[in-house]
């Protein structure tokens, strides 16, 4: 049922399927860029409201292909200005997207899958399970969506709302495109990121791309024994190996990824889980980027008081290793993406 209605959406093509569908119409090269425009630079889901192309070709369009907006169908809003938007695609399935303003930026997280198959513990999208794949179309608008209702350009996208990037590569990697793209969203490649669990052929093959996208991998313990309790949907790629291939990355791309590492009271916040970081971490360039865990229902994993978080944040940084601690927004409106949508689920969803 997803395929057959991937099939007929338009937001499953990429730029380069956007360029065959107008082919395949008998149009010349400059229409593709025309649509991309109105779809994404300017957010017009509706061919016939495409006022520069053929009414022949808008009939034609809307035709062959199914075409709607994720609608909003809750917003909350953070007294520090974070907006957080829960989102009903045009087959029913709920995502999320956060905007995060600060002084001359407009970050905005997106979601790459509706629910995700890899089952972190601490997670609320991750304790939900899998729905589907998104399509590159989807996340350019909920993007380009935040952006209008902030009514300001969007300087950074990051994919770290719901799902696992690289489970959904192809669709990932054209929505990137297409937010990069000067007709789309126009976001410098240094300014889109990946945030993965590890899923290590995806890093692989996120390494050769050309455009320069940023990495991030949510690491949150370099202990394997712990890492595999935690996160067990990447217990099939260990932590040695995820290191060497990050090494690789580096060596390749020249650019630094940063290691997430949500501290949780207890479980990786000890003295022998900051050693084994200190040992994943150092001698390679990476930067560290730590987190107080967003407590979720259902979960045993307690948030650290911020003096442990300083605490952790100092060991790093004596070892030599670069670390910062991510400045939290939004708590008040439960911004850790996954919480909004599990509260709207409907019961056996
Ligand atoms: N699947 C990808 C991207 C989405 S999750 C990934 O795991 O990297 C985005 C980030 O939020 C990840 O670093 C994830 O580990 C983190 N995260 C998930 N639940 C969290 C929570 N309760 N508190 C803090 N960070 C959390
Ligand atoms: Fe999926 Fe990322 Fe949540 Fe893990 S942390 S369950 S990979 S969304």
């Amino acid at each position: 049922m997803v395929n057959d209605r991937a099939h007929a959406d338009f937001a499953s093509l990429d730029a380069d399927g956007i360029a065959r569908a107008l082919g395949e119409l008998g149009q010349p090269g400059y229409r593709a860029k025309q649509v991309l425009s109105w779809l994404y630079g300017r957010v017009v889901a509706d061919f016939d409201a495409m006022t520069d192309l053929p009414a022949r070709l808008r009939t034609d369009l809307a035709e062959a292909w199914s075409l709607q907006l994720p609608e909003a169908v809750d917003v909350q809003r953070s007294a520090d200005g974070t907006r957080k938007y829960l989102w009903r695609l045009a087959d029913g399935a709920m995502v999320e997207s956060v905007g995060i303003p600060t002084d001359d930026r407009l970050t905005v997280c997106f979601s790459t899958q509706a629910g995700c198959a890899m089952g972190c513990t601490f997670c609320a999208t991750g304790r939900g399970g899998f729905v589907r794949d998104l399509l590159p179309g989807e996340l350019v608008w909920q993007v380009a969506l935040v952006g209008r209702d902030f009514g300001a350009r969007v300087s950074n996208a990051v994919a770290m709302g719901q799902g696992e990037p690289l489970n959904n590569f192809e669709a990932v990697l054209g929505g990137l495109r297409l937010m990069n793209h000067p007709e789309g969203l126009g976001i410098g490649a240094r300014h889109l990121t990946i945030s993965t669990c590890g899923v290590i052929p995806g890093i692989q093959r996120l390494s050769r791309e050309e455009e320069q996208f940023t990495l991030a991998v949510s690491l949150h313990s370099a202990v394997q024994e712990t890492r595999d309790r935690i996160m067990p949907g990447v217990r099939r790629w260990p932590l040695a190996r995820l290191r060497e291939v990050l090494i690789d990355y580096t060596d390749f791309t020249g650019r630094r990824p940063t290691l997430e590492y949500a501290v949780i009271q207890g479980t990786n916040d000890t003295p022998a889980e900051v050693d084994a970081l200190v040992k994943f971490a150092r001698g390679w360039m990476s930067h560290v980027n730590l987190i107080p865990i967003n407590p979720v229902a259902g979960s045993t994993a307690t948030r650290p008081g911020h003096a442990q978080v300083l605490a952790v944040a100092s060991a790093l940084k004596d070892a030599g290793v670069e670390t910062s601690v991510r400045t939290e927004r939004g708590t008040d409106i439960d911004a850790a993406c996954g919480q909004l949508t599990q509260k709207h689920r409907p019961p056996g969803v």
